[in-house]
């Protein structure tokens, strides 16, 4: 086959078996590839009302077509399941060569059930493919496990996905992590693996992915390459990566201090894109990518890919944490351990709020350094009783101790690094993402008019179908110029077949419909489609959006608003007319 490599991995951890089956070719031209035929697959495989944690679950992990091509900001690889953290269908995504070397080895993708007896790693090197012991590497960091696995399989190079004490401990936002500093984030991918005995993957693969006309496939992607790639619009990500964020935000006054307290940071040159500039030791970029947007950064001994934005805020402005060198540290024991950052971030700034309410003294405080850095290792080891208590996320934590009102987050997500009382467009994007507060749905940071409901609502339902298909072709947010026509070129040229945007803008719709089907019958509703209290009562402190909140009347009038345009009902369901015309009348979930 052109594009896909025909193959699925198919491995049963109970039954200790290992299968390939030929990829369903039905569902391509409907689905594509990644998150698209991801939820495909797993749609089918399991029932709404599974127990995320239950060796009966099912985790897809899937390529995209154009991975492992020449076509850069293009190899990103998803995970699909019911998360842990939300009980939502969820979604999750990863640079790196992965993904490549997944292809590169003869499989699209892996799909995983059942539960080891005892811990295990799948090894794939090429054709042989098997479960081996991972007795040893328990309780292993991340970065000595991803080691050890490529020590296994005896090839400097292999790639790595590998879970840490967090994921082993079912921490709910635990994560998997990749080639060091990549992770599946957000949601408990790592605890899926967890439940499951699943200590990690390696693999090695030598082969390559087939195009239909080389001269025109590289024509195509040289084209787009060099006249929409590597504009003004783009290259911010080769300059300064996501840190850009830190000065964006805080002029638009959109920029989280104090557990979403304020929407400015009046030290924010400590954690801003020059301070990690100054500690920055070099670039790193995933397979076929020009941009390199990772910055590997050191401040005395304390080193790591990163920080991204959502950790400098999240991890840092949000805690009132202002020291770079703190938040490289908090970064790097999330990444070994295998926490996200932005949920741990989240949940300690919420716990040291709640500690200077009076609310409950968990001994964290704003500003202060040593118990935010020493409690990341008792969340992911659950070896206090905060750790344990924080390590159930923010959610909980505050329903717990009767402090709901302070908890920032959406169906259970924690929030990301943008206001929504400075900038409604990402309220909307938290209330109607299907994994909870998301920011890698719909981004409308950049409205003329941030507080125009039915502009925005428009905004986000346009980005949320282009980013359901963009990330089934594999594509990385950062190539934010990419649209249905360059990648139905893309596609044309690499398949040999006719392609065009309207079928891609269909399948994005058709995705995201799907995912909302699918939470629907686990028993979301309309309900959840909303806003954490603090934004919708408390005004906004300090920044251009001061006073401002996302009042419930406004809420409500932009879910009336996306629900029409959707054509779903009053209660948040999908018409049967819309179902018909994307092809799911008879879905069953
Ligand atoms: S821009 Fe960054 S995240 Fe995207 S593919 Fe390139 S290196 Fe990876």
């Amino acid at each position: 086959m052109n594009l896909y490599m025909g193959k699925m991995l198919m491995v049963d951890l109970s039954a200790e078996s290992v299968t390939t089956e030929p990829l369903r070719a039905e569902w391509l031209r409907e689905y594509w590839g990644a998150w698209g035929l991801a939820l495909r697959y797993y749609t089918d495989a399991v029932s709404p009302e599974i127990d995320p944690l239950a060796p009966e679950n099912v985790v897809v992990i899937m390529t995209a077509p154009l991975c492992g091509t020449l076509v850069p900001l293009a190899s990103r690889m998803c995970l699909v399941s019911k998360s842990p953290h939300t009980g939502t269908i969820f979604e999750s995504n990863v640079g790196g060569s992965f993904g490549p070397e997944l292809k590169y080895a003869g499989y699209d993708g892996i799909i995983i059930k059942g539960r080891a007896s005892a811990p295990v790693f799948l090894k794939i090197d090429n054709d042989r493919v098997s479960l081996e012991s991972a007795e040893h590497m328990t309780g292993q960091g991340i970065f000595e496990t991803e080691k050890l696995m490529e020590a296994a399989i005896g090839a400097h190079g292999a790639k790595t996905l590998a879970i840490g004490p967090a994921a082993e401990n079912m921490i709910t936002y635990s994560m998997i992590g990749s080639e060091s500093y990549r992770q599946f984030g957000r949601g408990g991918t790592g605890a899926l693996f967890g439940s499951k005995n699943l200590k990690g993957i390696v693999c090695r693969g030598t082969g390559a992915v087939r195009v239909a006309d080389m001269s025109r496939f590289l024509e195509r992607t040289d084209h787009y390459t060099k006249n929409d790639l590597l504009c003004d619009d783009n290259l911010w990500a080769k300059t300064d990566g996501t840190p850009i964020l830190v000065e964006v935000t805080n002029e638009m006054g959109i920029h989280p201090t104090r557990n979403y307290t304020k929407g400015f940071n009046g030290r924010k040159e400590q954690l801003n894109s020059d301070a990690i500039q100054a500690a920055k030791l070099g670039n790193r970029a995933c397979a076929s990518c020009p941009m390199a947007c990772g910055k590997f950064t050191r401040v005395n001994s304390a080193e790591i890919e990163g920080p991204e934005y959502e950790t400098l805020c999240l991890g840092g402005s949000n805690c009132d944490i202002h020291d770079l060198e703190a938040v490289i540290r908090f970064n790097r024991l999330c990444d070994d351990l295998g926490l996200d950052t932005m949920t741990c971030g989240s949940t300690i700034s919420l716990a040291m709020e709640m500690t200077e309410n009076g609310v409950h003294n968990f001994n964290l405080r704003f500003g202060q350094v040593d118990e935010y850095l020493k409690v990341v290792y008792e969340i992911a080891t659950l070896s206090t009783e905060r750790g344990r208590d924080l390590a159930k996320g923010a959610k909980h934590l505050a329903a717990k101790y009767g402090a709901e009102e302070l908890s920032m987050e959406v169906k259970g997500l924690e929030m990301p690094a943008y206001e929504p009382r400075g900038n409604f467009g990402m309220g909307i994007a938290y209330a109607t993402s299907e994994r909870g507060a998301c920011h890698l749905r719909a981004f409308p940071i950049f409205a003329t008019d941030p507080h125009d409901i039915d502009a925005l609502v428009s905004d986000v339902v346009d980005a949320q179908n282009a980013n359901s298909i963009k990330w089934s072709l594999g594509f990385c947010d950062f190539w934010g110029t990419v649209n249905t026509s360059i990648e139905a070129d893309l596609m044309s040229a690499g398949l040999g077949e006719a392609v065009s945007a309207e079928e891609l803008d269909r399948a994005g719709e058709r995705i995201w419909t799907l995912s909302r089907l699918f939470n629907l019958a686990a028993g979301f509703t309309a309900a959840d489609d909303t806003l954490p209290k603090k934004i919708m009562e408390r005004p906004l402190e300090g920044g251009r959006h001061e006073g401002r909140v996302f009042s419930r009347a406004d809420l409500a009038r932009a879910m009336q608003s996306y629900y029409e345009l959707r054509d779903w009902s009053a209660k948040g369901i999908p018409s049967s007319r819309k179902l018909a015309a994307l092809g799911l009348e008879t879905t069953t979930l």
